[in-house]
């Protein structure tokens, strides 16, 4: 008998909403990660935005469990008094050309079966974000933000509570099928020996180096993960903004919007820069690249208030990092491997869809 029927690779959201979806329904489960604590990758890296859904193609994962995973999230929050702010988002169209890509959006959002988006004209724009200058825009009352530490924290207590753990600087060394079980291999200060029924891979930015070391798993279904950093911009002067506002996405990201915050100020932020390591690091020479985009919606901005704040890295499983790639949750059906779920490219809206991917890969066949 193996001794714990759940392994998951990495304490991200995704690894921990997993982790908490498979201990509530009644499975020993222990995270693993490499780093002293919970999340210090790119789930505390990003935007917190909880996004509505309206950008993924008709069907796809990314569209299912983001329109999903926006439920359970102010639910969640909402049932633990952890913030999580419908704040609502525009979407705009600043010239002619947007236009068309703003009511494909709007439409596609339509499909996706995103609540309550409205397309609103300028003059209501005005009333709503009076330093705004745009022709058009989407309304989305269901996007909003969340304190994505305090669900982290949260989720990690269910896992405990249920008889979980998370092992804290244990990175996953190996994993072999040994009758009928996986035998998996921990360093850290000592090297440890586990056996688990079922392994999942949650490790990120890692995903295909740890998928590497399980063995028996071809090489055809570890994609190359690519980097696609996002720097953010601290805007050190009052930003007149009570909601997310964001242009039309572009070259892979969904663009360099503004999140406010309660303070009056603002933050801008991702942008799209391919990197070859993971590195931290703000590329403080996109300043001017951030002004420009911030003022086709914002004409009023200083950008000599910008000041480098943090970035975050996407993984990027697609051909280049600008196509569409859609989340990648393989099992038995996919690999031919019993007992073996790998998440791959989740990238965004992973953090807003987290929970529901919890809810898919508890109901996978490998955990029957
Ligand atoms: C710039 C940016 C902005 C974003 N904005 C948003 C947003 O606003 N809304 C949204 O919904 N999503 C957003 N996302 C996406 C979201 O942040 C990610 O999809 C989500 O955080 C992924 O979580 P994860 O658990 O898969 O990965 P991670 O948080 O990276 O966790 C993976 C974990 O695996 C561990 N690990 C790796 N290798 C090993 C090993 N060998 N052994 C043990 N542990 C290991 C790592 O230490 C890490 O803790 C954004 C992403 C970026 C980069």
């Amino acid at each position: 008998m193996a001794d714990i029927d759940v392994l998951v690779i990495g304490a991200g959201m995704v690894g921990l909403g997993v982790g908490r979806a498979l201990a509530n329904s009644g499975k020993s489960v222990i995270i693993v990660d490499k780093n002293p604590s919970f999340g210090e990758e790119t789930s505390s890296r990003n935007s917190e935005v909880i996004h509505a859904g309206m950008y993924y193609p008709t069907n796809s994962l990314k569209a299912q469990l983001c329109v999903r995973g926006n439920e359970l999230i102010y639910e969640y929050c909402d049932a633990r008094g952890i913030m999580a702010n419908p704040i609502s988002k525009l979407i705009l169209a600043t010239n002619d050309t947007e236009i068309d890509r703003l009511h494909k959006i709007f439409e596609q959002g339509q499909i996706n079966n995103v609540p309550n988006m409205r397309i609103i004209e300028s003059a209501e724009i005005k009333k709503l974000e009076p330093a705004i200058d745009a022709k058009l825009a989407i309304y989305a009352p269901t996007s909003g933000i969340m304190d994505s530490h305090s669900i982290m924290l949260a989720l990690l207590g269910e896992i405990e509570d249920n008889g979980g753990a998370l092992a804290r600087n244990s990175p996953f060394l190996g994993a072999k099928r040994e009758n009928g079980e996986w035998m998996i291999e921990i360093g850290g200060e000592e090297t440890t020996k586990i056996s688990a029924n079922t392994l999942i891979l949650s490790a990120g930015l890692w995903s295909g180096a740890v998928a590497k070391n399980v063995e028996g798993l071809e090489e055809k279904f570890i994609p190359q993960v690519k980097y696609a950093k996002g720097n953010y911009f601290r805007y050190m002067g009052k930003a007149p903004f009570s909601r997310l506002i964001y242009p039309i996405p572009n070259h892979g990201g969904l663009g360099i919007h503004l999140t406010p915050d309660a303070a009056g100020h603002a933050r801008f932020g991702p942008d799209v820069e391919v990197v070859e390591e993971i590195d931290y690091r703000v590329n403080e020479s996109r300043r001017e690249l951030f002004a420009q985009s911030i003022k086709s919606y914002w004409p009023q901005v200083d950008e000599n208030l910008l000041s480098p704040d943090y970035a975050g890295i996407r993984p990027k499983i697609g051909k280049d990092v600008e196509s569409f790639t859609d989340f990648q949750i393989l099992d038995e059906k996919d690999h031919y491997l019993k007992g073996l779920i790998c998440l791959f490219g989740i990238d965004s809206p992973g953090l807003t869809s987290s929970l529901a991917i919890g809810e898919y890969v508890a109901k996978m066949g490998a955990l029957a």
